[in-house]
């Protein structure tokens, strides 16, 4: 947990020397204790000291790290709430395939879960993980298509199964890719975890409840053993919902180190939309990993757009850079609209000229990735910056056309940009982008 600058200043030297630039030691605690100072600038702090204050830092829920280059995380997190900070890693999704599957489908889903894009807002969006079961008990089957799923998708796996030597054989053939590997009970956990270490995977622990799970934890992390992802049984979305929730609680507000590690959650409840509310649950609430029964790309768009949303920081919006867009192949003569760099805005704005069918020139200039009507109100939107912005680009100098629309919404400006533009006219376009198509036909095509 971390602490505070009176608990951190009981840890300093207290000489006062201000070789820190800091006047006392307290003042060097307080701005430690706000993460505006490091450790290493008071040469004469402990070891003690370093370590007690780098073990306080680290986050509540440890991250993990996955894949051959240990580029997709999952845990990191520090707040309890999305507006209290931010959320840090997104809950990863995948796809299960079962070794009993007929081989055509298990090839389509490998191929989809390579092949699947999804375009929001500028971000590529992606499933991450396969998870490949073992519903055979054939060892050797299970290895084969663990390492035919890590080779097709190039993606990290989860490897479930009830045998031991199965898991063996699979963590082994898949080694190098930091994949996981699931513990079906608390005794196999420390059984497995050698073989894990060795093979540089992390493992999912279970248990029949939160105290069989703390305690395999713990025995876990007293090995020193910290690649740990938390499988839990629960029997519905309510149960998981509140397991989730008091585990992330434990973690973050009561600084419970047993569970203090992202999860893992399969859900398979027979029903899409069954399966889609569970994996809904676990991306709004604290789902680490996501195991999808099936691949269906219906249901990804709409997951993956929803955890974008709830994992982008709230203290930041997403944001395009300001500049002059083309849409299609614009010409000298080809209209020109403004809107914000906000980039749900600039998306949509953009998709609806593109779907009007014509060619246009699209003005973005710097607003701080607010919408259109917040950065009016705070002063970003401005006819004068507009204004600045267009001459300043040169953007004058590359077209004929001297007419601009503007959002309805900031109708209020047009006279004011008309004076600052000298030889544009401003045409007031809709105030919902939804209408822009319309307002095209009528006003500039037809
Ligand atoms: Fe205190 Fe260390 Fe700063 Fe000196 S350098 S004032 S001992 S915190």
């Amino acid at each position: 947990m971390a602490l505070t600058g009176l608990q951190i200043q009981k840890l300093l030297p207290g000489t006062n020397c201000k070789e820190c630039k800091s006047n006392t030691c307290l003042a060097f605690a307080m701005k430690l204790a706000a993460k505006k100072a490091d450790i290493k600038e008071c040469p004469y702090a402990s070891d003690e000291a370093k370590a007690t204050l780098g073990l306080a830092n680290e986050p509540p829920v440890k991250t993990l790290s996955f894949g051959r280059d240990r580029k997709l995380l999952a845990g990191g997190e520090l707040v309890l709430y999305r507006h209290d900070k931010t959320f840090v890693n997104r809950t990863i999704l995948a796809v299960a395939v079962r070794d009993t599957d007929p081989a055509d489908g298990i090839d389509r889903t490998l191929q989809s879960v390579r092949d699947y894009v999804l375009e929001r807002v500028g971000e590529t969006l992606t499933v991450e993980m396969v998870a490949v079961v073992d519903c055979s008990g054939d060892a050797k089957a299970f290895a084969d298509l663990a390492s035919k799923a890590a080779d097709v998708t190039g993606r990290p796996v989860i490897l479930r199964s009830g045998s031991m030597e199965a898991l063996k054989l699979a963590a082994s053939a898949v080694k190098g890719t930091h994949s996981v590997v699931c513990a079906p009970s608390p005794e196999a956990a420390e059984t497995l975890i050698d073989c894990v270490k060795e093979e540089g995977h992390a493992l999912a622990v279970t248990g029949a409840d939160l105290d069989a799970v703390i305690g395999t934890v713990a025995r876990l992390r007293d090995q020193g053993f910290m690649d740990i992802l938390l499988c839990f049984e629960t029997h519905s979305v309510a149960e998981h919902l509140q397991t989730n929730t008091i585990v992330r609680r434990a973690a973050i507000r009561d600084g419970f180190k047993p569970l203090g590690f992202p999860t893992l959650h399969f859900i398979d409840t027979g029903s899409l939309m069954d399966d889609t509310t569970a994996a809904v649950t676990e991306i709004t609430r604290y789902g680490g990993i996501t195991v999808l029964p099936t691949f269906d790309p219906a249901q990804l768009a709409t997951l993956l757009t929803l955890r974008l949303n709830i994992f982008t920081d709230p203290q930041k919006p997403i944001q395009v850079e300001p500049g002059v867009y083309p849409i299609g192949e614009p010409t000298p003569q080809s209209p020109v609209f403004v809107t914000t760099n906000f980039s749900l805005t600039f998306f949509i704005v953009s998709g609806e000229i593109e779907n009007s069918g014509i060619s246009a020139w699209l003005v973005v200039p710097e607003c701080e990735g607010m919408s259109v009507l917040t950065a009016w109100a705070a002063g970003k939107f401005t006819a004068a910056g507009i204004a600045k912005f267009i001459k300043e680009t040169g953007f004058e100098d590359r077209v004929d056309t001297r007419a601009l629309v503007i959002p309805g919404y900031v109708a209020g400006i047009s006279g004011e940009l008309e004076d600052s533009l000298a030889g544009w006219k401003v045409m007031v376009g809709p105030e919902e982008a939804a209408d822009l198509e319309g307002f095209i036909k009528q006003f500039i095509t037809g």
